[in-house]
């Protein structure tokens, strides 16, 4: 019980840790890459498209961490890019078709496995709160749509403080905003720079959600595979 009693506020990542990410985003580009004609348009098929985004989507959101582009570009750049790789350089059908992908994805409602469950073991221990570095008006979506949004005291999104994950301004905002110390808080997330390191060098200790057992050297509280491990650590 020892465990149980040291924390009481547990802080989670949204975006591959909750709320699954590729799953959602795959089915969205699908739907709008059959809408928009795109195999006949770009002569390729729509996986070869779909893992060119995530690609290019990836490097931005590398930049964008970094705090080396804003929001504004890395909308702006990450499909014109990717059409650009099939020849296709339209800044306004590149523009027009970003519009509509986070129009749609965000109401996608496919979860990491065992979100639910974990989530209801864990609401009747401790308070539960969300830090992300995505967009507020998105990631509300997402979670209202998702059902996870009911699990949640305090939502707090990077455009919103103004600081990205791993920056201190974020999580010392989080903390404060929740009511919470240090000591009795815990960070949950899949990104080990952002979510790790960030909640480490904030004081924090941390459960890496590594599903792909990705190597690493970092000194940290706790490393799980599946959700469900949570129950032995919680
Ligand atoms: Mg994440």
């Amino acid at each position: 019980m020892d465990k149980i009693k040291k924390y009481k506020h547990i802080f989670f990542d949204l975006d591959h840790t909750l709320w699954d990410f590729d799953t959602n985003s795959r089915q969205t580009l699908n739907e709008l890459f059959e809408k928009h004609s795109l195999k006949s348009n770009l002569k390729t098929e729509a996986d070869n498209f779909v893992d060119t985004y995530l690609r290019i989507n990836e490097e931005k959101w590398k930049l964008y961490r970094k705090g080396l582009i804003n929001k504004e570009r890395l909308r702006k750049e990450r499909f014109y890019e990717t059409f650009s790789e099939y020849g296709l350089r339209d800044e306004s059908f590149s523009h027009q078709f970003e519009v509509e992908y986070i129009d749609l994805c965000p109401h996608k409602t496919a979860l990491i496995p065992h979100s639910l469950e974990i989530l209801n073991y864990l609401k009747d221990w401790y308070h539960l709160h969300i830090i992300t570095n995505g967009f507020s008006e998105i990631q509300d979506i997402k979670l209202s749509k998702s059902g996870l949004k009911p699990y949640f005291d305090k939502i707090i999104s990077s455009d919103e403080v103004g600081v990205n994950k791993p920056g201190a301004a974020i999580f010392i905002e989080s903390l404060n905003s929740a009511g919470a110390s240090r000591s009795e808080s815990i960070m949950i997330g899949d990104n080990l720079g952002a979510d790790i390191i960030g909640a480490r060098n904030c004081g924090i200790d941390q459960i890496y959600f590594n599903p792909e057992s990705l190597v690493h050297e970092e000194k940290i509280s706790f490393e799980i595979r599946h959700l469900k491990e949570l129950e032995i650590i919680l």
